[in-house]
C-alpha cells in the first residue's frame, strides 16, 4: 500500500494531517485536546489515538533545533540593531513558546499519521 492509495480513501496525506492537525483516518480537525496532547478518540470517527506510540521522541529534538534557530535570530538582530533588553525579552520568549509548541504539535501529528498509514504496531512482522 501506498501512500496514494490512502489519499484515495480520504485519507490526508502526512504533511496535511501534521500542518492543520488532522485525524489520519477521516481528514476531521481536532486531533488535540490540549496544545500538545491528542485526544484519546476522534471526535468524527472514534479513532483510538492511544493505540500508537508516538511518545515524547520529537520533543528533544524539535527543541533543539528551535533554540538554534531563536538563539541565531537574536543574536543577528542584537548585532544589527542592538535594541534594549526588554526588546529580546518581548519578543523572544513568547516566540520561543509559540514554535515549540506548534513545532510539537507538528511532529506528533506527521509521527502519528505516519504510523497510522503504515499500520504500525508493536510486536507485528510482515512476515506473519
Ligand atoms: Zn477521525
Amino acid at each position: 500500500m501506498t501512500a496514494s492509495d490512502n489519499s484515495q480513501k480520504g485519507q490526508p496525506p502526512v504533511w496535511r494531517a501534521a500542518l492543520f492537525a488532522l485525524c489520519p483516518e477521516c481528514g476531521a480537525p481536532g486531533l488535540f485536546l490540549w496544545p500538545a496532547t491528542f485526544r484519546d478518540r476522534c471526535p468524527s470517527c472514534d479513532m483510538d489515538s492511544g493505540r500508537y506510540n508516538v511518545g515524547d521522541g520529537p520533543a528533544a529534538f524539535l527543541t533543539m533545533i528551535i533554540g538554534t534557530l531563536l538563539i541565531v535570530a537574536a543574536l543577528t538582530l542584537d548585532t544589527l540593531v542592538n535594541p534594549p533588553f526588554w526588546v529580546h525579552v518581548v519578543l523572544w520568549v513568547p516566540l520561543t513558546v509559540v514554535a515549540v509548541i506548534y513545532g510539537l504539535r507538528v511532529g506528533k501529528a506527521a509521527l502519528l499519521a505516519s504510523e497510522h498509514q503504515r499500520e504500525a504496531a508493536e510486536g507485528k512482522k510482515q512476515d506473519d
